[in-house]
């Protein structure tokens, strides 16, 4: 056994047995790990509550030979609680902790995707952004090696009339070449900001038109190319 400190991000949990917990963790530089946290649903833990998802631990953990390691030590740096009493948030931050807990490996490099989501939850806690999900989700696509192609139809290569976009393959599609998602000049302008990483003007955006459409686009497409049912979005995307 060997024991070392993390930080992390707690993604899910479930209950084991009478008193236990097992967590999925987005950790900072071991990707994702499987841990154990004994005893910790009892009502003398004192480690119990730092345990929930969108938390951000300092934890320390034993390695075994098993595929599921041990919590020895946790302390909260973080518990997002804002995201926990607000059900539309609520539903935008589960979303994130489904998709990475699907994507993340164990033992891969997780710094950036780690950076990513404890920054999003952060902005998220803050308070809410009606381009927030769509925003966060394209980053992702995009770190991910899925960044939407937006310039021009994916068919006939014309950069004029742009009408749709293919949620299959993430490309646009002119006027003549019908297909997918149909789209508004200010939606295709939003997909397009937000390629170009202009996340804090978006996100400073209180009323922006077609904004759901956005998101439902965004989300759609995460779904798709990250082979994934956000069920946490049944109802808040179109
Ligand atoms: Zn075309």
């Amino acid at each position: 056994m060997s024991l070392y400190a993390e930080k992390a991000v707690v993604l899910r949990t479930w209950k084991l047995g009478e008193a236990d917990r097992i967590l999925s963790l987005l950790t900072e530089t071991h990707g994702k790990v499987r841990a154990v946290a004994k005893g910790v649903r009892k009502s003398t833990s004192r480690i119990g509550g730092r345990l929930e998802p969108f938390s951000i631990i300092d934890v320390r953990l034993w390695k075994g030979t098993g595929e599921l390691q041990r919590i020895a030590q946790v302390d909260l740096v973080h518990g997002h609680s804002a995201l926990h009493s607000d059900f539309l948030r609520l539903s935008k931050a589960s979303a994130i902790m489904e998709i990475v807990d699907r994507i993340a490996l164990e033992e891969m490099d997780s710094s950036v995707l780690f950076r990513l989501v404890t920054r999003a939850l952060g902005t998220l806690n803050e308070g809410d952004s009606p381009l927030f999900l769509g925003v966060f989700l394209l980053r992702l696509l995009e770190l991910e090696g899925f960044a939407p192609q937006l310039d021009c139809c994916g068919i006939c290569g014309s950069s004029e009339d742009i009408a749709y976009f293919d949620i299959e393959t993430g490309e646009v599609a002119c006027s003549a070449h019908a297909g997918g998602f149909e789209l508004s000049r200010s939606v295709l302008d939003l997909l397009r900001r937000a390629r170009a990483g202009r996340t804090r003007e978006l996100l400073g955006e209180q009323d922006p038109d077609d904004s759901r459409v956005f998101e439902t686009i965004a989300a759609r497409y995460a779904q798709q190319s990250f082979a994934v049912e956000l069920r946490s979005l049944r109802g808040v995307i179109l």
